[in-house]
């Protein structure tokens, strides 16, 4: 059985935060299993180079706190992720800057600085069968897993599972979408990836959560929970919960389900009490299955064509783009051309995965959902 506690934290200031972390991990047996010497790292989200104040990834004083009770119990402790883009020295720590991470150093603990890959065998993955990962991980004794809650243009909800898809390097990633280009076949891969770097711990900031234009576009959102827990994937269930996400409407959940991953759960907290109603969420399986019900149906051309008048797509908003490019070079399908200085999407070639609107700087990548989903999901 899996143990998810939910804990209320109203804000990020230190003390609040300290109190609310011993609280959260205290009833699902704390740092019990932390030893003197014992190397762990701290799989944070580190998305791309955001203040903490836009919610995109997780807050620094969470990790601060939690590096200084780990050290207290004479943890060596490194706190790492592989951000979207480039995984050099020089790009990550323009991250670390960016994100607020440096003060963390003031605990003892370590930002990594090993930007190797390691390639490997994954025989007991369902559908990675080899992988190319962040090298530092193989140093660890105890891997915990500390990401945001927010939403996600791909995926729904980027929460535990999601965020171990920073375990691939930044320059590997899209491939990993071109090769996984379903939503299912991804959220297999993110399974294989969470089961391959087991997490003794794993820890949702869901003070500020980000909702709408997520995983990196959307709006700060105050939930004010922490959410910690021995299994992702019991973590995940909670998350969806808390910000009105049906487990149905997530493959990440569905795949673990699928594997006899989600046990039975002793909650600790008053989930409901943090319910948020009107969390603006990203839908984006549903009108997929449907179209994909019908096109099962009716087959041929009939049923692709409302396959692709109920799936959301990426769409540019013309006015707030900046003209970077950034989109049609992360684009892993090629789908992206510029055209007077901005992008034009070719809907043939695209295989939403929405690396374009994770990675714009500018929140001006949406994802569009067509009328007509919008009415049928009503
Ligand atoms: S256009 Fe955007 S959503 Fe479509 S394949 Fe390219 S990056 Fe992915
Ligand atoms: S990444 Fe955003 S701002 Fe840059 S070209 Fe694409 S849509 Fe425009």
């Amino acid at each position: 059985m899996s143990k998810v506690s939910i804990i209320q934290c109203r804000d990020y200031e230190l003390d609040t935060v300290r109190a609310a972390l011993k609280a959260a991990l205290e009833p699902i047996g704390g740092l019990d299993f932390v030893s003197p010497g014992m190397k762990i790292v701290i799989k944070a989200n580190l998305v791309s180079m955001m203040k903490p104040e836009s919610a995109a990834t997780t807050h620094p004083t969470l990790l601060y706190a939690l590096s200084e009770m780990l050290i207290e119990k004479g943890a060596q402790v490194v706190v790492g992720d592989s951000p979207g883009g480039l995984y050099t020295s020089a790009y990550v720590n323009q991250v670390y800057s960016a994100t607020g991470l440096k003060k963390i150093t003031e605990t003892g603990a370590k930002l990594n600085q090993n930007f190797s890959h390691t390639h490997a065998d994954n025989p007991d993955g369902v559908i990675v069968k080899d992988l190319e990962y962040t090298a530092y991980l193989d140093d660890a004794d105890a891997i915990i897993n500390f990401c945001k809650l927010k939403t996600h243009g791909m995926m729904g909800m980027s929460a535990c599972v999601k965020n171990m898809f920073g375990t691939i390097p930044g320059t590997y990633k899209p491939e990993y979408h071109y090769k996984y280009p379903k939503h299912t076949q991804f959220a297999d891969m993110l399974v294989d990836l969470c089961v391959r770097f087991p997490q003794r711990l794993v820890i949702v900031d869901a003070v500020t959560g980000m909702e709408g234009n997520g995983p990196t576009a959307g709006t700060p959102r105050h939930i004010g929970a922490l959410i910690a827990s021995d299994s992702p994937y019991a973590c995940d269930r909670i998350c969806a919960k808390v910000i009105g996400l049906n487990e149905s409407e997530l493959e990440t959940i569905q795949a673990a389900e699928k594997r006899g991953l989600n046990d039975e759960m002793e909650i600790f907290g008053n989930v409901d009490s943090f319910i948020v109603p009107d969390y603006e969420l990203v839908r984006t399986r549903k009108e997929t299955d449907f179209g994909h019900g019908h096109a099962s149906l009716i087959g041929g051309l009939v049923g692709k064509l409302i396959h692709y008048a109920l799936c959301s797509v990426p769409d540019v908003q013309k006015k707030s783009c900046i003209g970077c490019k950034k989109c049609m070079n992360i684009c892993p399908a090629k789908a992206i051309e510029m055209k007077h200085k901005k992008p034009v999407i070719d809907r043939k070639k695209c295989i939403r995965c929405f690396c374009c609107q994770e990675f714009c700087p500018v929140g001006a990548m949406k994802v569009k959902r067509p009328m007509i989903a919008k009415l049928l999901n009503r």
